[in-house]
């Protein structure tokens, strides 16, 4: 029997009662409708990178589309401003990274700050990824979905996707308010997303949009540079903070196949290389970010210490907010890199970055959200700030 825990990045979670791989579309489209149909639970799954999964049985149905086909709709077409676009498909179960070096490779701009994020083309837009100053948002066309509501196919354009700061409306159609699941679709969209079509731009080069990366690269902010180059600096990036995934899962029966072999390779040297070794690396056994940088009125953000960070940004309601860092709030509440809420515990905070949960071998779910309480409670009382997780939390309840 497959486990939740086989599947996650942060490896948790209890056993599953039907685990189906469709290898096409319509294949897709009827496992999801016949859960739906006969009333189950369905937990649609791409990399397993952004959930946390309850220890117990999930007794529904959970689906992972075999499906990883990329193929480019037109050849480079001039446009008014003299650009070149380049419209680029990609079937929802590709692995994201393979998909971002097979744009680089082509000569495509757009997705290059995304290199590493773990995870699948189909979830890349339910939270719309985003780092190193890119968001999938700005390079996505359109999204073809199953609607589980209306019970059929649909295109949904950029603007229909509301596209906003780890949100898109494929993810609010799963809470009725943050963290609370919506009962009808949660823990997947109302929408599942069967292909995701991108707009590029055919250029060798993109822009260094972010601080931390044009140090690595020893450019200026807005700088452009070829984006091979943005990519690797990404990936070293990343790894000297943990936040990549451990290679090694693909090598496990449960993964294996669902990322390109030769990229699999490549991380696995890279890793080897880096650690000095070829164990797992419990620092990438994580959520990723767990907890989302909160946005805040600016009478909520007058309360916080001067040195705080903050930066512009919107409200849920449309009005200016101000965005602070959950690191910063989590690390000068107290917990620290490497923080476990007991010397023996097998789940503690990354020792290379705050916002990071890990597994550090054997922990459970329970181990998790109870590191997550402890966290969120000790912000909660130091600054009065409320973390939200970012993960989709399923069977348990972090609030
Ligand atoms: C080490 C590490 C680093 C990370 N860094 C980043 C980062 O820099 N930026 C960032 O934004 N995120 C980051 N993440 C989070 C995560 O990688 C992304 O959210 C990713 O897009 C999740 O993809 P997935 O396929 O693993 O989704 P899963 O975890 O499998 O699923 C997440 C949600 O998406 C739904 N879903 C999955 N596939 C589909 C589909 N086809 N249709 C509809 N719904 C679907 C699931 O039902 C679930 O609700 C990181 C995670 C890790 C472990």
């Amino acid at each position: 029997m497959t486990n939740f825990a086989d599947l996650t990045t942060i490896a948790v979670g209890g056993p599953i009662a039907s685990f189906i791989e469709p290898t096409s579309r319509v294949g897709v489209i009827e496992a999801v409708e016949d859960a739906d149909a006969k009333g189950l639970p369905l937990c649609v799954i791409g990399g397993g990178s952004n959930m946390l999964v309850a220890d117990t049985p999930f007794d529904g149905v959970v689906v992972r589309d075999a499906r990883h086909a990329v193929s480019v709709l037109d050849e480079a077409a001039p446009v008014e401003n003299g650009e070149t676009i380049v419209h680029v498909n990609a079937e929802a179960g590709c692995n994201w990274d393979d998909f971002v070096d097979y744009c680089v490779n082509l000569g495509l701009e757009g997705v290059e700050g995304l290199s590493g994020i773990p995870g699948t083309v189909g979830a890349s837009v339910v939270q719309n990824i985003g780092a190193y100053g890119q968001e999938v948002a700005s390079s996505v066309e359109s999204v073809e979905v199953w609607d589980r509501k209306d019970k059929q196919t649909k295109e949904l354009t950029n603007q229909e996707l509301h596209f906003g700061y780890r949100m898109s409306v494929l993810k609010a159609s799963m809470y009725s308010a943050p963290a609370t699941p919506a009962a009808e679709f949660f823990p997947t969209p109302r929408y599942v997303v069967l292909s995701v079509t991108f707009a590029l731009h055919h250029s060798a080069t993109g822009v260094v949009g972010y601080g931390q990366l044009a140090k690595a690269l020893g450019v200026e902010v807005g700088e452009r540079m070829s984006t091979t180059d943005i990519r690797n600096a990404v990936l070293k990036v990343r790894a000297s903070k943990g936040m990549l995934e451990d290679s090694h899962r693909y090598l496990t029966e449960a993964m294996r196949g669902t990322k390109k072999s030769e990229l699999v390779a490549i991380a696995h040297n890279a890793q080897r290389t880096q650690e000095g070794n070829d164990e797992p690396d419990y620092n990438r056994h994580s959520c990723g970010s767990f907890f989302m940088n909160p946005i805040l009125t600016k009478e909520q953000a007058a309360r916080l210490p001067e040195d705080a960070p903050r930066f512009s940004a919107t409200l849920p309601d449309g009005t200016p907010g101000v965005k602070t860092s959950a690191a910063w709030l989590i690390d000068h509440a107290g917990f620290h890199k490497g923080y476990k809420t007991s010397e023996n515990a097998t789940a503690g905070l990354s020792t290379m970055h705050t916002l990071a949960l890990t597994n550090r071998g054997g922990a459970s779910a329970a181990d998790i959200m109870n590191l997550a309480k402890t966290v969120q409670d000790g912000v909660e009382r130091a600054y009065g700030i409320r973390l939200i997780p970012e993960p989709v939390v399923i069977g348990m309840s972090l609030k």
